[in-house]
């Protein structure tokens, strides 16, 4: 058995390795935030290079010395997809945060693989543009990671996921070589698109240094309000009509469910005294020509709407601290770890129009599992995505949590939906994929992957490609 090297012995051997390439050793990472996992900065050696160059450099060495490697970019993947141990090292998209050009008339833009959302979107704004996708994590969530993961987010049921937003990507292949298809035009009819293994391919096929993306004009005349709806196919039904004005953008469809919303707005001081019943609340936002025009269009297509939608109650935010206000509530969603830690998580899609039934069935199962749980709900409605969290701390004993998984995802795949709508597979859900995705699907991604990574040095252990 050959002996694993220490984190202390990778990062002495890689000192003074590239000049574009920084080491961050075991002592520099103790205290470090380990992002949304506890275990991303186990290996204890990050390298984070500043050049394409860099990357090929320390792949090669990896591959020669048989260092296995975790890709990692902002840390705000939600399955666990950037677990490190001792023995790999992490290499982070960090450095490589150059925005290389705007393309104004073209409305396109070529980044590396580590520019952060956010800085993308405060970038691209005083151009009067912005991104096509957009996530509560804009902060920390990098393109590069985003890429990986094929988000989705707030704008997928307009313009796609990230698979949708991407012209073109380079990237290094285990093997060192660069795989470099920076096209930057929609149309590209000269055989299948390779690039798209590494978009969803969480790290698995090599590591992702630059894109060149779509982006769209920013409309930044908002108007936002909360409504109270009995259900998703209500809230489908609003949704629907703010999207076939003429005169305005419907620009967000977020719903929330009795119960995330109760004990949220209780933790939160939010008051929901006008809201009746126990119905849920949709967030709609919408731009237009003007802010007074975007709220007066979007008041009248209320009225417009509230008998046939049986709209429960509604409030318009009157300044963007109220909207911020509004969007903590559907945004700030991890408030339910505080009285639940590590409760068991789910991120599913389905054909919107099936949401409603699928909300009954999984309730009452999970209901009838053991001593009965009870479950959060919200998500992107108009994209049929749900997130799912129970009410409960976890880890589950592992013969409860089957039973849990069994009630979620039964009947997803079979109806047109999936088991990981935007977060990935990664540690979490590597059951779930083993459980749900199709079989010769799954087995012509072990032969790609065999094919380009034979040591299996990228993200071993993750996605089971
Ligand atoms: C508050 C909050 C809200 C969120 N909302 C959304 C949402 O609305 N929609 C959504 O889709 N997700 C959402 N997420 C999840 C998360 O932000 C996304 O999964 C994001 O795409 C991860 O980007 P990252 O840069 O943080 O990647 P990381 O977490 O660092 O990595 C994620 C995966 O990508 C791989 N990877 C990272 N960089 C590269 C690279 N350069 N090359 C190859 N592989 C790489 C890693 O190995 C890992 O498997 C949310 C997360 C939080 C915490």
């Amino acid at each position: 058995m050959p002996q694993i090297p220490t984190p202390l012995q990778i990062a002495g051997s890689l000192a003074t390795f590239h000049p574009d390439l920084r080491l961050i050793g075991p002592d520099a990472l103790a205290g470090r935030h380990p992002g949304e996992h506890e275990d991303n900065l186990g290996a204890g050696v990050v390298a984070q290079p500043a050049s394409t160059a860099a990357v090929m450099a320390l792949i090669d060495w990896c591959r020669q010395n048989g260092v296995s490697i975790v890709p990692q970019g902002g840390l705000s993947g939600l399955v666990g997809g950037g677990v490190s141990d001792a023995g790999q090292v992490i290499l982070t998209s960090i450095r490589l945060n150059r925005i290389i050009a705007v393309h104004l008339e073209e409305e396109t833009v070529e980044v590396e693989a580590g520019v952060t959302l956010e800085a993308l979107q405060a970038a691209l704004a005083p151009h009067g543009l912005t991104t096509g996708i957009d996530l509560g994590s804009r902060g920390s969530a990098t393109i590069g990671g985003m890429v990986s993961t094929n988000a989705g987010g707030i704008l997928a049921f307009r313009n796609g996921v990230m698979r949708h937003q991407i012209l073109g990507l380079e990237a290094v292949l285990p093997s060192g070589a660069l795989f470099s298809d920076m096209t930057r035009v929609v149309k590209v009819s000269a055989g299948p698109d390779l690039k798209q293994l590494f978009i969803g391919g969480e790290g698995a096929f090599g590591f992702v240094t630059k894109v060149v993306m779509k982006v769209e004009p920013l409309r930044p005349h908002r108007a936002v309000a909360l409504l109270g709806v009995a259900d998703a196919g209500r809230a489908l039904q609003v949704a629907a009509r703010l999207r076939r004005h003429g005169a305005l953008v419907l620009e967000a469809a977020e719903m929330m469910w009795p119960r995330y919303l109760r004990d949220h707005a209780a933790l939160k001081g939010f008051d929901l005294s006008w809201l009746e019943d126990d119905a849920a609340v949709l967030l709609v936002e919408i731009s237009a020509q003007s802010a007074d025009h975007a709220t007066t269009l979007l008041e009248d297509e209320l009225a417009a709407i509230w008998d046939e939608a049986d709209i429960k109650g509604a409030i318009f935010a009157q300044s963007s601290e109220q909207a911020r206000r509004f969007w903590d509530l559907r945004e700030d969603s991890g408030f339910y770890f505080s009285a639940f830690p590590q409760a068991p998580s789910f991120d599913v899609s389905l054909p919107p129009t099936l949401v409603d039934g699928y909300v009954v069935e999984i309730t009452s199962r999970l209901r009838s599992i053991g001593i009965g749980y009870d479950a959060y709900i919200y998500g992107h409605i108009a994209d049929g995505n749900l997130h799912i969290a129970l009410a409960t701390p976890g880890p589950l004993p592992s013969d409860t949590k089957q039973l849990v998984e069994d009630a979620v995802y039964h009947g997803i795949t079979a109806c047109g939906g999936s088991f990981s709508a935007e977060h990935g597979v990664g540690l979490d859900k590597r059951q779930a994929y083993l459980a749900h995705a199709d079989p010769g699907k799954q087995a012509l991604a072990r032969q790609l992957k065999s094919l380009l990574d034979p040591d299996g040095l990228f993200n071993p252990g993750k996605v089971p490609f």
